[in-house]
């Protein structure tokens, strides 16, 4: 007996069946756009096909040239090079289906080609768009026709229109984007006209036995976004078009809103998609924050949703299906919503992989083969970097011994675990002790190994991943009680005073910020502490579902100045993606954010420094020292000094602009080739 048995219940789509209730979301991969990327994509979907999952959405493909200038569906020959992929999935297991989805980027396509319904500039896009005239409509309209019979020539199972997004569709919905006076602008009737111009044509294009999904804005999450009743009456509209599912989204590029990063609670959306599940009569699919199969089980057994999309987790374990449907859910390696990897890749130009799965978008790659002759290998600290390198190695078949100096497994994960909006970091620690324990690794904590030791075991490898030190700036007054290191206050440590200096703004400052200015439940556990938070109504929906008013945060009560030395703007190195949430937070709590700052010396009455030609003294009770990292080589040097040959990886290699992102690729990568 199943512990999901609304995930794993088949749907009848009355012309064809699906297995189960997981769909593997879309996702651009950059695989779309490479040489031999069908070829990699057809591995990479085929490995996900083989875990389990139900249906798979593609990433964006355009209908034309102006719908983004990415790859694009609407040729014969370009049909042909798409068989790869779907007969890869098909042989991989028949069962599963898997749809092309139709991307228009319309005016957030970077391109001087770019179109829309009036030649409003999107405020993260390059370009004015060009305004469709009426013949242009009409081109549009038939490109997504051919474009689907295309993806059926192609061999694909259906469809997937994406009408969200702040893309071309959902950019004729509205009136902030659609403001012409002809039967495409105007009022609601006449601004849905085209996206469900589109379901129709589409549907009239592929016949009755075709899937065709229609990914609605459910709540737009931006001022001027759709109204409730318009999400309804376009909902019906599109189904009476000939959409055979609907597929709640949320949320348009630009908005202002997380949705799907870390500190989004799991499944916070589902509500809304279970709201318009009960006025449409086709099966409805939401998505986002769903990562493991409890919380989509529970969805769907609350009746909020037939269909569970899962993208990300799908990156961050091509087996997740599998392993609920086995009853192995402690193997999954969960997807932590980091977006390190995954959406910060692809929005700047990188091919998409996983921050937890280095092999994510990489299967035809990166493997790991079982060994022929096993070797002893001792692995030196369990942080990200030697967890991935010991499992990986014990993966292929070698004897791992891996020592811990800590009580517990996970390095600084065990410090970035204790940040509000961090807590999935979890499940990845989890994961990991799952897999020595799997994999039969001889997990040795408590034990700070010397190299003494170490050459007494005798072992065929050494890897050094003993993570690294805290830099220390020298500067006066550094060992004055006032200065304390960000482990002591994660750790709770140290006492943290009232008035408080962070010197340094990197991950770990503004980490640190998040951590001493937050009150209360933690937004990312609870979905309504998290709408308060980001001004989001879900009970009354307002139009786009915020209330436009500025939200009021809880916070503690300390003044709290982020500082550093560059003159850039603060935060910029954080990730494309999150990196606005974290520094738009911070703001609300009143944090105070400083560059250019020269540090001269702490002392009884705070510290001083050098702002521009101004000196200022910040009367401080607390100075967090934040201000980087060296590798922890100690070890290394010692074992180099005796004559064993070691491997250094993860911040023991190379501490500067280190993340676990790297940590894990780059042990992962070595232990696939020793
Ligand atoms: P570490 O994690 O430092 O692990 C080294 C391990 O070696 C430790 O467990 C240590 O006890 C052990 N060790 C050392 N010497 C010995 C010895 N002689 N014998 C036995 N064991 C020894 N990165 C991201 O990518 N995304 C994030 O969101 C993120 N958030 C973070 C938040 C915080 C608060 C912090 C502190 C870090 C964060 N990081 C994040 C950074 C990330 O955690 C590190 O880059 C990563 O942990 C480095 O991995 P590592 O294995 O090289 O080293
Ligand atoms: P970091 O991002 O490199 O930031 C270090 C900070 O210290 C910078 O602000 C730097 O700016 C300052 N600094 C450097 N040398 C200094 C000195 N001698 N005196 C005073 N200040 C100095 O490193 P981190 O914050 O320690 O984070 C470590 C790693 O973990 C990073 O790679 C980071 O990406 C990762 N991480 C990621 C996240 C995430 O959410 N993605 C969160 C936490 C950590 P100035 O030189 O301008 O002063
Ligand atoms: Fe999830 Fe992070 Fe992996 Fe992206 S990189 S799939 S957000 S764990």
């Amino acid at each position: 007996m199943t512990k999901y048995p609304h995930l794993f219940s088949p749907l009848d789509l009355g012309f064809t069946r699906l297995k189960n209730r997981v769909i593997m979301g879309s996702m651009h991969t950059g695989l779309e756009d490479i040489p031999n990327g069908y070829a990699r994509q057809a591995a990479y979907f085929a490995e996900r096909a083989r875990g389990g999952v139900g249906m798979i959405i593609t990433g964006g493909i355009g209908p034309n040239r102006e719908a983004g200038g990415g790859a694009k569906l609407s040729t014969l020959e370009e049909a042909a090079q798409h068989r790869t992929v779907t007969e890869t999935v098909h042989a991989a297991d028949p069962d599963v289906k898997i749809c092309l989805q139709i991307l228009h980027a319309g005016s957030l396509a970077r391109s001087a080609d770019a179109v829309a319904p009036s030649a409003i500039r999107a405020r993260i896009a390059p370009n004015v768009p060009n305004e469709l005239d009426a013949a242009g409509i009409e081109k549009q309209l038939a490109d997504f026709a051919n474009c689907a019979a295309m993806a059926k020539l192609a061999g694909y199972d259906g469809v997937e229109i994406i009408g969200s997004a702040g893309y071309l569709l959902s950019t004729f919905l509205v009136e902030r984007t659609n403001q012409r006076t002809d039967q495409w602008g105007g009022n609601f009737e006449n601004r849905m006209r085209f996206p469900v111009e589109v379901v129709r044509r589409v549907r009239e294009a592929v016949g009755t036995d075709f899937i065709v999904v229609f990914r609605i804005s459910a709540m737009d999450m931006l001022q001027g976004g759709l109204a409730w009743d318009e999400v309804v009456t376009l909902g019906k509209a599109v189904v009476e078009a000939g959409a055979s599912i609907v597929s709640t989204h949320f949320c348009w590029h630009e908005a202002q809103v997380p949705t799907i990063a870390t500190m989004v609670p799991r499944a916070a959306f589902a509500q809304v998609t279970g709201r318009l599940r009960k006025e449409l009569t086709v099966p409805l699919i939401t998505s986002n924050r769903i990562n493991m199969p409890d919380v989509a089980e529970a969805v769907l057994a609350r009746g909020d949703a037939d269909l569970i999309s899962m993208a990300r987790p799908m990156l961050a374990d091509p087996d997740l299906v599998l392993k609920a449907q086995q009853g192995r859910e402690d193997e999954i390696n969960t997807c932590i919503g980091c977006n390190q990897a995954c959406l910060d890749h692809t929005f700047t130009g990188r091919l998409t992989s996983c921050l937890v799965n280095p092999r994510a978008c990489r299967e035809t790659e990166l493997n790991f083969p079982a060994v022929t002759a096993a070797k002893s290998v001792a692995v030196v600290g369990a942080g990200p970097a030697g967890l991935a390198y010991a499992t990986v190695a014990a993966e292929r078949g070698h004897k791992v011994t891996l020592f811990e100096a800590g009580p517990e497994i996970g390095g600084q994960f065990n410090l970035a675990r204790r940040i509000p909006g961090k807590e999935e970091f979890n499940e990845t620690l989890r994961y990991f002790r799952k897999r020595i324990e799997v994999l039969g690794i001889d997990l040795k904590l408590n034990t700070k190994v010397d190299a003494d030791q170490l050459k007494a075991g005798g072992f065929d490898e050494v890897i050094i991943a003993t993570g690294i030190e805290p830099r220390t700036p020298e500067l006066e007054g550094i060992h004055h009680p006032k200065a304390v290191s960000y482990i002591d206050v994660i750790m709770g440590r140290k006492p943290v005073g009232k008035r408080v200096a962070i010197m340094g703004a990197g991950g770990i400052g503004f980490d640190v910020a998040e951590l001493i200015t937050h009150a209360g439940v933690s937004a990312s556990m609870d979905i309504d502490v998290f709408a308060k938070e980001w001004g989001i109504d879900f009970v009354n929906h307002p139009r786009g579902g915020v209330t436009g008013v500025e939200p009021v945060v809880a916070k503690s009560d300390r003044e709290v100045t982020l500082m550093q030395r560059k003159s850039d703007a603060v935060g910029k190195s954080l990730g494309k993606t999150t990196g606005w949430t974290h520094r738009l937070t911070l703001q609300r709590r009143g944090v105070k954010m400083l560059n250019g700052v020269e540090y001269l010396k702490i002392d009884d009455a705070g510290l001083h420094a050098r702002v521009g030609d101004q000196p200022v003294l910040f009367e401080v009770d607390t100075v967090i020292i934040c201000a980087g990292q060296l590798p922890k080589r100690d070890l290394y040097d010692q074992l180099q000094a005796a004559g064993v040959n070691a491997t250094l990886v993860g911040g023991a290699y190379e501490a500067a602009e280190l993340d676990a992102k790297q940590a894990i690729n780059q042990a992962t990568e070595l232990a696939a080739a020793i």
